[in-house]
């Protein structure tokens, strides 16, 4: 804190991410980073892309890569923005569209953690609603609510941390009941096993989706996302980034973002990989006594009845495994494992294992 500080600054809860520890130090399954390299194509794309044209801006719009998405999808260009990580895309819908002054923004107390955090940064009221004794988001609760005095909902399907989707049919159930309300639902894990929003765009003006290539395209380090809407909305997050700064997607960005959503067969195969190794962690970790929730997403949210799951996280770290735990009450019994390559997965367990026998013995 100083005194050049703009006063605001002081109040700021600013978000905190997993750590980053020095390569190769530890088995990383703590920030939901695929385990997978980027796509060769997209690689090969980036480099081709930093020969001879990085003295000019890039595309400020982003118009090659949001058509490319677009036809992916089956939509127009004009229902596609494009962020420098699905958070940028997020920071910006708050600000453009959750920012209605005497109305609230909802979101389930179990989620992610980055929203309180732009609520903060914007002076957004919120309110949370809690997640079921299951860890289910209940649309119930959220059909109820008065749009007298709420503005927006957001959501990520899957859910995060706790890794459990809802079906397509709840969400077009709360777009019904609730046409003036906004209704955001974060898709960061989808591909995973949870089906897209997208394709309901075109027939719900009160939804925006947004979906990033951090995690199930294995592009976390090149920082793009995406937000989907019909057009309207689209305009309110760019005419947002066009005050703040016009050319957030660099050259780099734009051409691996591309070749990515060329690279279909990539993606596929190491989705598909991951959700198997997933199945498989799960079931290996109910052998050893842990409850695991349904996971639909590239992590599990696990706990134990027997172990505490912060001294289990530490006794994982000693063993060079970093998962991630969280304080918060409802978080704090339980960890958040990411899904690693097979090798990865079978140190888990056998680092659980270790831990287990020798703790028993005692
Ligand atoms: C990882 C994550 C994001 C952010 O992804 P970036 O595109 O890397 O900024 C957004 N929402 C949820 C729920 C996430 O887990």
């Amino acid at each position: 804190m100083s005194k050049f500080w703009s006063p605001f600054v002081e109040s700021l809860q600013p978000y905190v991410p997993g750590e980053q520890p020095k390569e190769g130090e530890f088995i990383k399954l703590n920030s939901n980073e695929s385990p997978f390299p980027a796509a060769p194509a997209v690689v090969a794309a980036i480099k081709a892309a930093a020969d001879g044209a990085l003295q000019l801006y890039p595309p400020a719009e982003s118009e090659e890569l949001r058509q490319v998405v677009a036809d992916y999808y089956g939509i127009e260009a004009a229902q596609v923005f494009v962020g420098n990580g699905s958070d940028e895309a997020l920071g910006h819908a708050f600000n453009a569209l959750f920012r209605h002054p005497g109305k609230k923004l909802v979101f389930p107390d179990l989620s992610y953690s980055f929203y309180p955090v732009y609520a903060g940064l914007y002076e957004i009221d919120f309110a949370t609603m809690p997640v079921t004794e299951d860890y289910r988001i209940n649309i119930d609760d959220y059909c109820a609510l008065d749009p007298a005095e709420v503005s927006s909902i957001i959501f990520p399907n899957p859910n995060a941390p706790t890794s459990v989707a809802l079906g397509l049919d709840e969400i077009e159930r709360l777009l019904k009941a609730q046409p003036n309300i906004l209704v955001a639902v974060d898709e960061a894990y989808v591909d995973f096993g949870a089906e897209t929003a997208i394709r309901l765009i075109k027939d719900y003006a009160n939804l925006i989706v947004f979906q990033t290539l951090s995690k199930s395209r294995s592009l976390a380090g090149l920082r793009v996302g995406f937000a989907f809407a019909q057009a309207d909305l689209i305009q309110a997050l760019t005419r947002v980034k066009n005050s703040f700064n016009s050319y957030p997607i660099d050259r780099l960005a734009q051409a691996g973002a591309i070749a990515a959503f060329q690279a279909d067969d990539y993606f596929q195969e190491t989705r598909q990989k991951i959700i198997r190794w997933r199945d498989e962690l799960s079931a290996d970790l109910k052998a050893l006594g842990f409850e695991v929730l349904p996971s639909s997403a590239n992590f599990l949210f696990v706990t134990h009845p027997a172990h505490d799951a912060e001294a289990l996280a530490l006794a994982l770290r000693e063993r060079k495994i970093l998962v991630r735990h969280f304080k918060t009450e409802r978080c704090a019994p339980y960890l958040r494992i990411t899904i690693g390559l097979k090798e990865a997965c079978d140190a888990l367990v056998k680092a659980l294992n270790d831990y287990f026998s020798a703790t028993d013995t005692k």
